[in-house]
């Protein structure tokens, strides 16, 4: 079985083309600066063919026609070879867990589409166009929401008024495929499945978990995106009165309130340096204080989270960290691991500062034991479609 995966950003389309019985990869690739006459893309397959190229590409159709020609002929003879395209979709109203992406599925996402305005409209553009153009092919998608469907009530609730939660208004949680993924690295690096663990998913956007023998009881992203750790532009958790402040003090308006706290905030409106953490370590090392302090305050927020899930899980076995910053920067994994001696956490820090994935950084005496994961939300994403598929198949 042959599983395509489509990771569509605003201005971006990535994918894998994976061979399910042993999950290889038959090619991978990406464009970045969709809608521009610019785009790059780069691309390449499991029989060393690359392709590195800049064209036009006006929408994401046309990028999904280029990865076609890209894929069918040189990876594999025909659409009939791909089973199933996957995607990593974010959220729908009333609707979570994997589902073939229906009319109705794509309906449900689009009334969602004001608390994720940069994320589910582009999804739901690029999946109307996969029907145009490839009606054939089952299209199923994994809901980044999933993970967390088992939150208990007393995390997901918001101390408003109840009939909002009613309404939907309440903690989901997203980046599931990802805390999923080093949730089950982490198993299976210790060997325990009972572990209490925090997963922390530090990429451009990021989030924690508290993960209870694989089961997800509490994350930090909430009804939005917008909460939680500061995110590389995005403010992630302030006191709810700040937008009223800033409008009815400050004078801004609604709209510029908006941009303000998902444009210029997080990383990049504390550093006033970039919304790129290697920018702004660089930065922090050149003396620059507002950089140090962004970068303290990130890994701050950090600390306090894991002491926080600790307590929510009743113990610590495990901490896994992944994403672009998780993966690469030791600074943060260490600041956001000082002073938690108390929880049995020993990190070993020439270990966290030449390790790669996958790979245990804590003290070999460390009750606590501390792992960075590549995160692969890839194929998290087509083992589920795999198994929607077969599922279906048996029912008839
Ligand atoms: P996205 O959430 O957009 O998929 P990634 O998971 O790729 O993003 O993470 C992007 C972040 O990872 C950026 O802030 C980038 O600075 C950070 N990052 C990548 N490599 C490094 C590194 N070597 N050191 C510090 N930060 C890094």
């Amino acid at each position: 079985m042959n599983i395509l995966v489509c990771n569509v950003g605003s201005t971006s389309l990535k994918y894998q083309l994976i061979a399910m019985e042993g999950e290889t990869v038959l090619a991978k690739g990406k464009m970045e600066r969709v809608g521009t006459d610019r785009a790059e893309y780069s691309h390449e397959d499991a029989r060393g063919n690359r392709i590195r190229e800049e064209l036009p590409l006006r929408d994401h159709g046309q990028g999904i026609e280029r990865m076609l020609r890209a894929l069918i002929g040189p990876v594999v003879p025909s659409l009939d070879s791909v089973d199933c395209v996957g995607f990593k979709v974010v959220l729908a109203k009333d609707i979570t867990g994997v589902q073939e992406l229906t009319e109705e599925v794509v309906a449900a996402m689009e009334a969602m589409n004001g608390i994720a305005p940069a994320h589910n409209p582009p999804y739901i553009a690029a999946i109307r166009q996969f029907r145009r153009i490839v009606p054939s092919v089952p299209l199923v998608g994994s809901f980044e929401t999933g993970f967390h469907r088992n939150l208990p009530p007393k995390a997901y609730l918001y101390s408003i008024p109840k009939e909002y939660a009613r309404r939907g208004v309440r903690r989901y949680g997203y980046h599931g495929a990802s805390h999923e993924y080093l949730a089950g690295r982490a198993a299976e690096l210790t060997g325990r499945r009972d572990l209490k663990l925090v997963t922390c998913h530090l990429g451009g956007s990021g989030s924690l978990a508290a993960v209870d023998s694989g089961v997800s009881i509490d994350t930090t992203l909430g009804f939005s995106l917008q909460c939680g750790i500061m995110h590389n532009n995005r403010c992630g958790d302030i006191d709810p009165y700040l937008p009223i402040y800033l409008q009815e003090t400050e004078g801004l308006s609604l709209g510029e309130v908006k941009t303000l706290l998902t444009k210029k905030s997080g990383l990049l409106g504390l550093s006033g340096v970039s919304n790129d953490l290697r920018d702004i370590e660089q930065a922090a090392d050149a003396g620059n204080p507002d950089a140090r302090e962004a970068v303290e305050a990130y890994a701050y927020y950090i600390r306090k989270q894991i002491g926080a899930y600790a307590a929510a899980l009743g113990g610590l076995d495990a901490v896994a960290f992944g994403g672009g910053i998780g993966e690469n920067s030791a600074r943060i994994r260490e600041l956001s691991l000082e002073g938690l001696g108390f929880l049995g956490v020993d990190l070993d820090r020439e270990r966290n500062r030449t390790a790669r994935c996958d790979a245990e950084i804590s003290s070999a005496s460390s009750r606590v034991k501390v792992f960075i994961v590549a995160t692969n939300e890839e194929i998290v994403v087509a083992r589920k479609a795999k198994e929607f598929l077969e599922a279906r198949k048996r029912r008839g």
